[in-house]
């Protein structure tokens, strides 16, 4: 099976190519809900992020508080490390588990939607990267319709993040999301007859 990183940066459309990925019947495993599921009410890793940011980090009905851990790691690096410690070695797991049985199951392409994958470093464990681009104006239009921000918030997300440019470069293939969902949807086809070529 050909295990394929889809990323971008934040805005740029990965989930957007999820959807259509999907809608190929390809399946894709999705790094952010993998870090929901490791850290769900109930799990090892909630009790170990409650016992290291508080009882303030858990919501009225139990989940964690995304949104006040979100806060407290954005501008503190040392807080993010210590989330990052619990989360991380069990998304490791978890993805390999799913990867496992994709392959089992048969599935001859899969992808992995990883928005930090050059951040983190993770290349190396693809066989191909996809990179989802976009110009910085419309990234910067998208987030603030999609999420809300001011101009200056989605500029501040954009800068967190490893230069789009970088990305394209290290990538095998980029798509190109400046343009209309069904411009997307081409690219999406494209990009998967030359895959099913490797
Ligand atoms: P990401 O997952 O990379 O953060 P999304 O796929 O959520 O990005 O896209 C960001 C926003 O832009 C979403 O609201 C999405 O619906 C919209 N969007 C993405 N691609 C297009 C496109 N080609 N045309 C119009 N809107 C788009």
């Amino acid at each position: 099976m050909l295990w394929v990183g889809l990323t971008g940066g934040i805005g740029t459309g990965k989930s957007t190519v999820t959807r259509i990925l999907r809608q190929h019947g390809i399946p894709v495993v999705d790094a952010d809900a993998l870090a929901r599921e490791v850290v769900k009410v109930g799990t090892d890793g909630h009790r170990e992020v409650v016992g290291a940011f508080g009882p303030g980090s858990v919501s009225n009905d139990g989940e964690l508080n995304r949104k006040e851990i979100g806060m407290k790691v954005f501008n503190d690096r040392t807080k993010l490390e210590v989330l990052e410690r619990i989360v991380h070695p069990r998304v490791r797991t978890l993805c390999l588990q799913e990867k496992n049985q994709l392959a089992a199951s048969g599935n001859s392409i899969a992808f992995y939607d990883v928005p930090l994958l050059f951040e983190k470093k993770l290349e190396s464990t693809f066989d191909q990267v996809v990179v989802v681009t976009c110009d910085p104006q419309i990234q910067i239009d998208r987030l603030m319709k999609r999420d809300g921000f001011t101009e200056e918030e989605a500029l501040k997300r954009m800068a967190a993040q490893l230069p789009l440019e970088k990305k394209v470069t290290a990538a095998h293939f980029a798509i190109h999301n400046n343009g209309s969902e069904v411009d997307l949807e081409k690219q999406v086809s494209d990009l998967l007859a030359k895959l099913r070529k490797i």
